[in-house]
């Protein structure tokens, strides 16, 4: 049983990372279907106006911190979880598929993102099983299905941007038995190299979000007001826990 907070009423599972990496490997070699959610400020803000995402971490059987926001908003009930990045996380989780013979996929980013990131895992794994791979801009989401399924993997990577990605999952692991799915985000763009990692002084400080809205002030609306919003809430959350104690 894995311990579980909860952040302004959302699911978080509290783990170390290696302990994640552990769950993902037991799970797999059972044969588990599992959802992994990587959460950070944004899903919460989302899924408090969207019940169906909202049930979707609730039911996945797992939720790692991807976000610094999410640290921190455990922090305020007085709760210490490292943050489990979903770029290590998915470096980590290649290593395990090409140590253990995973089936990889990868769904997710731009067609030439997308060919790339192969190109790249295949010249630095070469023992790498990428069973399939196809970039995240298609019409038909069924046959994706149907092909992941034929395809034979296992560990899938969706990179489709939330919630897009966690609705694609989670009609995945309705249709499919023994698969460990997890969404991504913008990993691939990361993995690929088409977008810079933050420097280590920005990830030392949690400040990776800053970096890419530096990057790509473009996203400036994506994080404002949705994460002094949140951290609003967290702290009214945190307090609400305490007056409890
Ligand atoms: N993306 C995709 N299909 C879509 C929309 C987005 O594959 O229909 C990809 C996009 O190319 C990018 C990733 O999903 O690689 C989402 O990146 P973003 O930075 O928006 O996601 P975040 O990490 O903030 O969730």
């Amino acid at each position: 049983m894995i311990n579980t907070a909860y952040v302004q009423g959302f699911k978080v599972n509290l783990l170390k990372y290696n302990e994640a990496l552990d769950f993902v490997k037991t799970s797999l070699d059972n044969g588990e279907n599992v959802q992994i959610v990587t959460i950070n400020p944004e899903f919460i803000e989302a899924a408090k106006k969207n019940p169906a995402f909202a049930n979707i971490i609730k039911y996945a059987e797992l939720v790692v911190p991807d976000g610094v926001g999410i640290k921190i908003a455990l922090k305020f009930k007085g709760i210490n979880q490292e943050q489990i990045r979903g770029v290590d996380f998915a470096q980590s989780l290649i290593e395990l598929a090409r140590d253990n013979g995973y089936k990889l996929a990868l769904i997710g980013a731009k067609p030439e993102i997308n060919q790339k990131l192969v190109e790249i895992l295949k010249g630095k794994y070469p023992e790498l099983n990428i069973v399939y791979h196809h970039d995240g801009y298609f019409q038909n989401e069924d046959e994706i299905i149907e092909n992941i399924k034929n395809s034979g993997a296992n560990l899938v990577f969706t990179a489709l941007g939330a919630p897009k990605q966690e609705f694609f999952n989670a009609k995945l692991k309705a249709v499919s038995q023994g698969v460990v799915s997890i969404g991504l985000g913008g990993t691939f763009d990361v993995l690929s190299g088409s977008v810079a990692l933050a420097p280590p002084v920005y990830r030392k400080l949690g400040l990776e979000w800053l970096y890419r809205t530096i990057k790509q002030p473009e996203r400036f609306k994506r994080i404002f007001p949705t994460l002094p919003l949140f951290l609003f809430h967290s702290i009214m959350d945190g307090v609400k826990d305490n007056t409890k104690k």
